[in-house]
């Protein structure tokens, strides 16, 4: 049956691809942006379909739709972007937060939260299962995005709690694919667009701390079939792919399949730079019947041919 469906940060790079996917199952779909680091270019395509509507609003202010579901994206993702403006990070997180959950608590929606594999820090507990409780400075330059979506996965288990509001918090693992910002700072990017002009490829630190990198549709499908689950499942579930890479091996990857001719250079690791990040995901296979298909090097080639047709 055609669902009512909001999408905050619909026109960011995981939401413009959820946002597809949901208009193809037959969906009605809402997107709320307010284009800080989306572009109508990521959901130009979608705009004829007349079961898609765009609304340019910040979600630290209050809004209304009668829907039957809600997720909750928008925040900006990458540390170059999301550092810009810490103060409007913290509030996108967390008034975003209150003013979804207040929502979906009058008009009676599920809202899932797209939560985040920060709010394990720079963990001790290695792959993260979902009852480690992380370890994260509360004061540094990350904290503006790690705690405040620890802070709104606060308030969405209070709500849940208080209000009786059906909830899911997903916490996902570095993503990568097609509609990536060639200016957003994060690692797949960025040295995607530097293989490809054969610049330098900018490896901070030693480059031995590792990330896990899940391709953008197994996120979607993901996150999908936990919206799908029944109201006892409300998480917070890890979605991510557990096959984890160092920083170097990631650019020698990348420079092998552009056949690049980039050297790697050496830069000064970011504070708080998370030494390693590996996803458990028992949970999520048991009761999701979900588990990542897309291997690193497969999306990595995608995600390279879509670099090369923008301009950039
Ligand atoms: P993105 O920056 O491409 O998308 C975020 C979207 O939110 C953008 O369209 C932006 O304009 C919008 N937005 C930001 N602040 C807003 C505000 N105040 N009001 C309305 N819209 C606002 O990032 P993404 O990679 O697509 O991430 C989407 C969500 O998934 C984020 O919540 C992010 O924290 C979470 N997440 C992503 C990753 C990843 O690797 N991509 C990992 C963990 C969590
Ligand atoms: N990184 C890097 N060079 C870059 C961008 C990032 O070596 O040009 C490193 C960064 O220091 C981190 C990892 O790659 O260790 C992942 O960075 P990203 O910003 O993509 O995500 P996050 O740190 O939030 O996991």
């Amino acid at each position: 049956m055609r669902k009512r469906i909001l999408v905050t940060g619909g026109a960011g790079f995981v939401g413009s691809h959820l946002c597809e996917k949901l208009l193809a199952q037959g969906n009605e779909v809402i997107c709320i942006d307010n284009f800080f680091t989306g572009a109508k270019q990521n959901i130009v395509h979608l705009m004829e379909n007349p079961y898609f509507e765009v609304i340019r609003h910040d979600v630290t202010m209050p809004f209304a739709a009668e829907v039957d579901q809600i997720y909750n994206l928008a925040c900006p993702a990458s540390p170059i972007h999301y550092q810009f403006d810490a103060i409007q990070t913290v509030k996108t997180s967390v008034m975003g937060a209150i003013n979804v959950l207040g929502l979906a608590k009058r008009i009676k929606a599920k809202v899932l939260q797209a939560s985040t594999s920060e709010v394990y820090g720079d963990p001790h507990v290695h792959p993260q299962t979902e009852v480690y409780w992380g370890n994260v400075n509360p004061i540094g330059i990350r904290s503006c995005y790690d705690e405040g979506k620890r802070c709104a996965e606060t308030l969405f288990m209070d709500y849940h709690r208080m209000n009786g509001v059906k909830i899911k918090i997903i916490r996902i693992f570095n993503t990568y694919g097609e509609r990536m910002h060639p200016n957003d700072g994060r690692v797949v990017s960025n040295f995607i667009v530097q293989a490809l002009n054969n610049q330098d490829i900018t490896v901070f630190g030693k480059g031995e701390q590792t990330r896990s990198f899940q391709y953008v549709s197994d996120l979607i499908e993901g996150m999908v079939r936990v919206m799908a689950t029944d109201d006892k499942i409300i998480g917070p579930i890890n979605i991510g792919n557990p096959g984890e890479y160092t920083i170097i091996e990631l650019a020698e990857k990348i420079i092998h399949l552009t056949q690049s001719k980039s050297k790697i250079i050496y830069q000064p690791l970011p504070q708080d730079d998370p030494l390693q990040r590996c996803p458990d995901i028992t949970f999520a296979e048991k009761n999701l019947g979900w588990t990542p298909k897309v291997q690193l090097e497969e999306g990595l080639l995608r995600t390279i041919e879509y670099f090369k047709q923008i301009k950039f």
